[in-house]
């Protein structure tokens, strides 16, 4: 594996993946931002990643915001399973 392409303070996606999902409840630090923010200008893989888990996280805080615990409006579950099935 060559190393040419990756710089220092790089990171691999395994490790933007997981500052992503911890990015999502603030357990990440903002230098560990700083470095997922590094990676998505130029892994698409990632951006979308990062997209998509964010657009999932402000839906379902929307959803605990209204406290309407029984049912998601049907248009907000639609995205939601769509989402999931874009994941796999
Ligand atoms: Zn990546």
């Amino acid at each position: 594996m060559s190393n040419k392409n990756i710089k220092k303070g790089f990171i691999s996606c395994h490790e933007a993946g997981n500052i992503c999902d911890r990015s999502q409840y603030k357990e990440s630090s903002l230098w560990e931002r700083i470095k997922l923010e590094m990676h998505i200008l130029w892994c698409v893989k990632c951006n979308a990643y990062v997209k998509k888990n964010s657009m999932l996280s402000k839906l379902l805080k929307t959803h605990a915001d209204e406290h309407s615990t029984h049912h998601l409006p049907k248009e907000k579950k639609e995205e939601l399973e769509e989402l999931i099935k874009s994941e796999k």
